[in-house]
């Protein structure tokens, strides 16, 4: 199989630190093994998504000069896919509908993971209903940056259609990551606790797992992420190649003196020809002060 990697955001605002460093450690992950590198827009969430932050995540790409390969995939026009392998997943009996509301859920258990109270309760009909997919198995994986990764105290059933109306995260990106057959998932360690998920959902549809490496968030410091710093798209040269070189440093990469006055096409060749994914640091979160 070709290495394929992507980049997977959803539009809920501009491009931000964040979201930089998983664009820019999945793209340069697969460039430096002549691979596909995807953009895949994850806009199934309505409510929460900006108007415009499509368009401005692509721009603020282009202009940072990380160019994707193929058409972009819009997770909104695929909800026929996601439907038909919602109704298999049902029809094999791996899912079950759930009546819960967060209140109900928050009242009986508090924060504690969902207890499966809906597995012996069945909704009665016209109930607003999530669903949820069976849980049983223990799964790990050994992951590029982290090590091994064992989840066996994390067990939930987990939502993959939601109360609202809306296909969740874990199923379309498991059904998208197949369809699009990427081989290398290389995101943000915040997802670290959605890949035993994902891995359960492609055992039972039968899906190849990809190899994933998780790096680490970039925090203030005091610890909380940096989502909230986000880059309009209309950056000057030298603005572009100083985020990279920031990116670079974030990610253990040692960015030489001088390409700072690079351009960003030579800032990011530089940055392939010297990419080391094992010089990224093996932590969760990380506060980008330091680096
Ligand atoms: N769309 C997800 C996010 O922006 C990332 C999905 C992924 O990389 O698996 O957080
Ligand atoms: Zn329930």
């Amino acid at each position: 199989m070709v290495y394929t990697g992507r980049f997977a955001p959803s539009p809920t605002g501009p491009l931000h630190f964040g979201s930089l460093l998983a664009a820019l450690a999945s793209y340069l992950d697969a460039r430096s093994h002549q691979g596909y590198w995807l953009v895949r827009i994850e806009d199934l969430d309505p409510p929460r998504e900006i108007k415009g932050a499509t368009d401005s995540i692509l721009r603020t790409l282009e202009q940072l000069g990380l160019h994707w390969d193929h058409k972009i995939v819009r997770q909104s026009h695929r909800l026929s896919l996601y439907n038909d392998i919602l109704i298999d997943l049902t029809n094999n009996g791996l899912t079950y509908p759930c009546t819960c509301s967060r209140q109900q859920i928050q009242l009986r258990i508090g924060n504690a993971l969902y207890d499966g109270f809906c597995r012996d309760h069945r909704p009665e009909a016209d109930q607003l209903c999530a669903i949820r997919s069976r849980y049983d198995t223990n799964y790990s994986f050994d992951d590029r940056i982290l090590g091994h990764q064992d989840f066996a105290y994390q067990k939930e059933d987990f939502v993959i259609f939601r109360r609202d109306g809306f296909f969740a995260y874990q199923l379309a990106v498991t059904i998208d990551d197949a369809e699009q057959q990427i081989t290398h998932v290389v995101r943000g360690s915040d997802l670290l606790d959605s890949t035993p998920k994902q891995i359960h959902l492609q055992r039972q549809l039968g899906y190849h797992q990809p190899v994933y490496a998780h790096i680490p968030v970039a925090t203030n410091a005091l610890g909380q992420k940096l989502s909230k710093q986000t880059f309009a798209p209309a950056l000057n040269q030298n603005e572009r190649v100083q985020l990279v070189i920031k990116a670079l440093n974030f990610l253990g990469q040692q960015p030489i003196a001088e390409l700072a006055d690079s351009t960003i096409e030579e800032c990011l060749s530089w940055a392939v020809e010297h990419w080391n994914l094992t010089a990224i640091p093996a932590c969760l979160s990380m506060p980008l002060e330091k680096s």
